[in-house]
């Protein structure tokens, strides 16, 4: 891995290194455009003219009803999924929003109130790997909240069957419709719906390019849907001090590195932090991966930061904003304060980031490529908007009117004042 040192950095290196591998989205759009026009034109006829060509798969249905359908998986399976299940159910359950009331004058009160997003669609990524934690990770925040049709679109297996992980979670979900089908096809059948495929009003979940771009292109269209948040490589960046053991900082990296080709890996030490050592133990273990290729392939465009203290270290990792942040330093929990940008952080030695991929609870639909900066991952909220309301009493109109009169006169809205000195006048 390429190491530099933090202070002696040029701003232009600096800017380098935050850099993401630029992502050439103009010529996927142009892949993306006509699959999104023959979906809406030909509904599920479309959808299985690219299953065919994109999956090679013929498809006997479109979608069908998990509930319908007869689940074999082995009782460790379903254990593991179950455990995880009920802690990402345990810790967005406890999301759920109080109800706000606030008086803001004598008789004048306003509230916030939370309501589901009625019709939601989640991408489970399978064009090389199947992926029930997404599903988990989608699924139970919409149960949470009570989202009514919930659409659950994954690539079929070459046999042309979805995995019964996939149904399980489904089922376990209250998922009624699960969708054949990968790609930009599946993303533009949910958003504009077909005979089969329910039309949604938000789409969630991580994907391949040509399912970002179907996602960004969709939520700018007529189709109005909107998305979680625009997805990129997944990454982590680890910050380490003398503490931590070079072996298990190694066996993070890789933890990413092997995702893919384009992840992305970045580790900031002090400089009591052994980095001999970290570079044997990458050595050695990238050996012992079945996925060695991708990950070395990965390591080659990561990089080591080298800095003073620990002030330094969180002013990189803020800037940078990583999906994942590894704070593998002593009293890692005394430093949160000074976190401002990252998707989500797994605090000490003992916290992997796999943790949080699969089973503590919290969300692993991050944002990615410096969105940390202004996005949050996916929770709870993104399945809800909030609803405000408000009721004035005669005190409160009577409290509140002449001001609202002033405003109306000032924009020269003289139905808006109206509105109210029609009131105001068999009151006073
Ligand atoms: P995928 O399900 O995203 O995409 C597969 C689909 O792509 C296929 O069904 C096919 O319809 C379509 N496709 C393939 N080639 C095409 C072409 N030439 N033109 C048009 N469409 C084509 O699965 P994947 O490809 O394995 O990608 C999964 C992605 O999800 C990876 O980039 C991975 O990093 C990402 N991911 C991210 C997270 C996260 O939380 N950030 C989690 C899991 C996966």
């Amino acid at each position: 891995m390429r190491t530099y040192n933090y202070s002696d950095l040029e701003p232009v290196q600096l800017t380098e290194l935050l850099k993401r591998p630029k992502i050439d989205f103009a010529s996927i759009f142009g892949t993306v455009q006509p699959i999104i026009n023959e979906v809406e034109n030909d509904g599920d006829e479309a959808v299985r003219r690219f299953t065919h060509k994109f999956d090679g798969v013929d498809l006997d249905e479109v979608c069908f009803n998990p509930m319908k359908q007869e689940v074999s998986l082995s009782k460790e399976a379903k254990e593991a999924i179950d455990t995880a299940f009920d802690n990402i159910y345990a810790f967005h359950k406890a999301q759920v929003p109080a109800p706000l009331e606030v008086e803001t004058m004598p008789g004048v009160r306003c509230m916030k109130v939370a309501r589901p997003i009625e019709r939601v669609g989640f991408y489970v990524p399978g064009g090389t790997a199947v992926l029930p934690s997404t599903a988990m990770m989608l699924t139970i925040p919409a149960m949470i909240a009570g989202c009514s049709t919930k659409v659950l679109a994954t690539p079929p297996r070459k046999d042309g069957s979805i995995a019964p992980e996939i149904i399980y979670i489904a089922q376990k979900a209250g998922v009624e419709t699960i969708l054949k089908a990968g790609g930009a096809q599946a993303v533009a059948a949910m958003a504009v719906g077909t005979e089969s495929v329910p039309k949604v009003d938000k789409i969630f979940g991580p994907g391949n390019q040509y399912v970002t771009a179907a996602k960004m292109i969709l939520q700018n269209s007529e189709a109005q849907i909107s998305i979680d948040m625009p997805a990129g490589p997944s990454e982590v960046l680890v910050i380490a001090d003398e503490q931590a053991n070079p072996a298990y900082v190694a066996a993070d990296l890789l933890s990413q590195a092997e995702h893919g080709q384009d992840s992305q890996v970045v580790l900031v030490a002090t400089a009591a932090f052994d980095l001999k050592k970290l570079e044997q133990e990458l050595e050695d273990q990238l050996q012992e991966l079945p996925r060695k290729d991708i990950a070395k392939e990965a390591l080659e465009h990561s990089f080591i930061l080298k800095v003073e203290d620990l002030n330094q270290a969180f002013d990189f990792s803020n800037e940078y904003a990583p999906e994942h942040l590894i704070v593998n330093v002593g009293e890692a929990e005394s430093h949160t304060e000074k976190i401002t940008n990252a998707g989500s952080v797994f605090l000490g030695q003992f916290t992997p980031e796999s943790v949080g991929d699969y089973a503590s609870g919290t969300n692993h639909t991050l944002p990615t490529y410096g969105y940390a900066r202004m996005y949050s991952g996916v929770n709870l909220a993104a399945f809800q908007k909030s609803v405000t309301m408000q009721v004035l009493s005669e005190e409160g109109l009577k409290n509140l009117g002449p001001t609202v009169e002033k405003l109306a006169e000032l924009e020269e809205l003289q139905a808006h004042k109206n509105a109210v000195s029609i009131r105001l006048k068999d009151i006073q």
